[in-house]
């Protein structure tokens, strides 16, 4: 298996686990990585599409940064293809980004919950997003030109992670397991939010005592083994 039908697999895999974690519902978000300076693997639809969680190798092409690719013969990219192209032109670091519509954190974006530190050890990269602070993008139409995913990277900055109110998120890494570890992570900082909120009872963000015991892990360190796990998870739950 040549390295890029590796990726695309990879790539299938990423889009599958965030549908089994509930960060995209149907037919709905799509994972990509950078294969060259203008060149990126994504998933895209074609005819016999049938959700996230039954994607593909085979939904996974080739196109260039615009969308433009010879090999998608019947299958089309997203139109939301902006969001992978423009970051991937300007920032040079990126080899993954995610874009998924996850319910609970679109919960938290449309009610304004603040995604704060409000746990420590339970999960530290996603303590660690929030202390450092939620980019927020405030519109929520499709991303569907370039000049938008401008504006989108505005607010998002040099992070990883960005909220669209009312839309969804996007989420970057050096990596498709780390791109899809992170972007659990940012989903399950919302889920808690959402649901210690629920409870009626504002939580305590973490004291910074705190937040110096807690080892500063990456999210390299992590998406490693949890990538493996949520691969296992996967073939488990498809069986
Ligand atoms: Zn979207």
């Amino acid at each position: 298996m040549s390295s890029i039908d590796e990726l695309k697999e990879k790539v299938a895999k990423s889009c599958q686990i965030l549908a089994m974690e509930g960060l995209v519902e149907g037919i709905l978000g799509h994972v990509s990585v950078k294969i060259g300076e203008n060149r990126m693997l994504i998933r895209c639809r074609g005819p016999e599409e049938k959700g996230l969680l039954y994607t593909t190798a085979n939904d996974i092409k080739v196109v260039d940064f615009d969308g433009r690719g010879e090999t998608l013969v019947d299958h089309k990219p997203p139109n939301e293809l902006p969001i992978h192209g423009e970051i991937y032109k300007r920032r040079e670091e990126v080899q993954c980004v995610i874009h998924a519509h996850p319910p609970h954190a679109l919960i938290c974006g449309i009610s304004n919950l603040p995604l704060k530190p409000i746990f420590g050890a339970f999960n530290i990269p996603a303590a660690r997003m929030a202390k450092a602070g939620i980019p927020i993008f405030g519109h929520s139409y499709l991303i569907t030109r370039s000049e938008l995913a401008s504006k989108m990277m505005e607010a998002m900055g040099e992070r990883d992670i960005c909220l669209l109110k009312g839309h969804g998120i996007t989420v970057t890494g050096h990596s498709v397991e780390e791109a899809t570890v992170q972007a659990i992570n940012f989903n399950q900082l919302a889920t808690i939010t959402l649901e210690a909120m629920k409870t009626g009872f504002e939580p305590d963000e973490i004291p910074a005592e705190d937040f110096d015991e807690l080892p500063d892990l990456g999210t390299k360190f992590n998406a490693h083994w949890n990538w493996q796990y949520l691969v296992h998870k996967l073939s488990r739950f498809l069986s």
